[in-house]
Parts: structure tokens; C-alpha cells; sequence
């Protein structure tokens, strides 16, 4: 997370965004994504792949379960970014569970002259979770946490970096977009 780079036009991914996409496209969808962090072992691949504790050698199914309630708090607010939250409380009720598990998984600050950056205060699956607060505050520094969304399409919700001049983009590519403007063409049809 050690990046002060100022965000440019145009917005680009990031290790940060990665970080974050990765760990929330964990989740299974229509469009054929499997859930990856069902048990201990899916949740060291990702920790694997993601180049974060995964040779903590405490990782448990309870690990795992804690990572699946972060996705979701996470997913949620993606979704808000996205304009497609169907339930009013659930936005909040993810803002607070962030809130408190954040509490676990502290931050310490890294001062340079260039900047300021957080990394996190423990090692293993704690420092990993932590990570991905870091990601979101190095997001939120540079003015791109709200380009992070989740997939408007019902049978997607990726998530994905909305690189659109003004952040107005609702799909994860082309392909959902026109899959979901051929379906609102269809039903415009039916109903005359
Ligand atoms: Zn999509």
C-alpha cells in the first residue's frame, strides 16, 4: 500500500483497487463465479494470490467465515457507489459493521515528505483484513473510492473499477451493459 500518487485522469486501477476487487469478486454469481471463500483453504488461496499471510499457519474456518461478513459489508457499499442498493438499511448496517470490525484490524500511519500512507499494525489474517482497510483509505485519499462499484447486471455483480469520465459507469464491461439494454429493450416491448 505504499503508493502517494496523486490520481490522474484517466483514473487507473491500482494495487489498491485490485486488492479490494479481488477480495470482493470472491463471491459467487449467475455468471458462473464459484464461492471462493467457503473454508480455510479458499480463504489462503486468496490470501495467496492477494501476496498477503498466507503462510499464517492460524488461519481457520472461522478466518473464513469473518472474511465472507467482510465481503459482504464491502460488496454492500460498492453497490451503494453503483446507485443499486435495494434495501435503505443496508448501507448503514454495512457502515457499522465496518466501523466496529475495523477496531480489530488497526492501522498504523507511514509519514514521508511525500505523503502519508497506512499499513497494517498486525501480521497474518488480522493484517490481511487490515490491508484491505488500507486499500480503502489509499482510495478514499486519492478521491477513487467511490469508483469502485459492483455490477448492476442481476446475474454479474462483479466488482470493478468504473473508469468513466464522470463516474457515471454502471457495468463491469460492454457485455453486461448491452445484455442489461437488450433486457430493458425486451420489456419495453411487452409492455407496448
Ligand atoms: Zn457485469
Amino acid at each position: 500500500m505504499e503508493r502517494t500518487t496523486a490520481e490522474g485522469y484517466p483514473p487507473s486501477v491500482c494495487d489498491s483497487s485490485e486488492l479490494i476487487l479481488g477480495f470482493v469478486n470472491t463471491r459467487p454469481s449467475g455468471n458462473g463465479r464459484v464461492e471462493s471463500l467457503s473454508d480455510r483453504d479458499g480463504l489462503v488461496r486468496w490470501l495467496t494470490g492477494a501476496g498477503l499471510a498466507a503462510d499464517d499457519p492460524g488461519v481457520s474456518y472461522a478466518d473464513a467465515v469473518a472474511a465472507q461478513e467482510l465481503r459482504g459489508a464491502l460488496e454492500t457499499i460498492l453497490r451503494a457507489h453503483a446507485g443499486c442498493v435495494d434495501d435503505v438499511t443496508s448501507v448503514p448496517a454495512a457502515e457499522a459493521y465496518l466501523r466496529r470490525v475495523a477496531e480489530r484490524y488497526p492501522l498504523t500511519p507511514r509519514l514521508s515528505a511525500d505523503g502519508c500512507t497506512f499499513v497494517p499494525a498486525q501480521t497474518g489474517v488480522p493484517g490481511a483484513f487490515g490491508a484491505l482497510f488500507a486499500a480503502a483509505a489509499d482510495l478514499a485519499a486519492r478521491g477513487a473510492w467511490s469508483r469502485l462499484k459492483v455490477c448492476k447486471n442481476p446475474s454479474c455483480l462483479a466488482g470493478f473499477f468504473d473508469k468513466t469520465r464522470n463516474s457515471s459507469g454502471l457495468y463491469c464491461g460492454a457485455a453486461c451493459g448491452s445484455q442489461m439494454s437488450m433486457r430493458a429493450y425486451r420489456s419495453r416491448l411487452r409492455t407496448g
